[in-house]
């Protein structure tokens, strides 16, 4: 617990910056913005004005994620490539469910394009070129950056992984932990 404590005093700065009128501004800006489609850095399709769909996040809602989600329904599932158990929006990133393109287009989001699938599997999938995430890289991360002067940036480049990825492995554990 103690390897989180200066987080956990970063969290609580911040949501002390966040009163109730500027939150509530904020999700008023959100709620007027228009309905809408836009590409991600990353080069996902994002429908925008999302409020109703449960995979929508302020607003946001990755079509890949919706189509795959009302392809196999809520809940859990096992990924297609190693048959592990995985939940959408696990919360936990060794549970959480990836909408997987099989022809690795991230623009065909087809039901037939779209499995469930793990992380790690997922990730190992796309990016061939990179160092793949093995067996305790995920618990490595976490560790070398709770003990202090590891940037996530560094972090990704040591694991030739995204910066997203690292971010992705760290908070999710965090979420957990607390
Ligand atoms: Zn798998």
């Amino acid at each position: 617990m103690t390897v989180f404590a200066r987080d956990s005093a970063y969290r609580a700065k911040q949501r002390a910056a966040w009163t109730p009128e500027r939150r509530a501004a904020q999700s008023a800006r959100r709620k007027a913005a228009a309905v809408g489609v836009s590409i991600t850095h990353y080069g996902y399709r994002v429908l925008t004005g999302q409020y109703v769909h449960p995979l929508a996040k302020n607003g946001s809602l990755a079509e890949h994620r919706m189509v795959l989600y009302d392809k196999i329904g809520p809940g859990i599932h096992h990924c297609h490539w190693c048959d592990k158990l995985i939940e959408w929006n696990s919360g936990d990133y060794d549970t959480d469910l990836c909408a997987d393109h099989l022809d690795n287009d991230k623009l065909n989001n087809d039901p037939e394009n779209l499995v469930p699938s793990f992380f790690e599997c997922n990730w190992n999938r796309t990016n061939p070129c990179h160092p793949r995430l093995r067996d305790g890289d995920a618990e490595e991360i976490r560790a070398q950056y709770a003990s202090g002067g590891m940037t996530q940036k560094r972090l990704a480049d040591r694991y030739g992984i995204t910066q997203g990825a690292v971010s992705r492995i760290i908070n999710n554990q965090r979420r957990i932990r607390t």
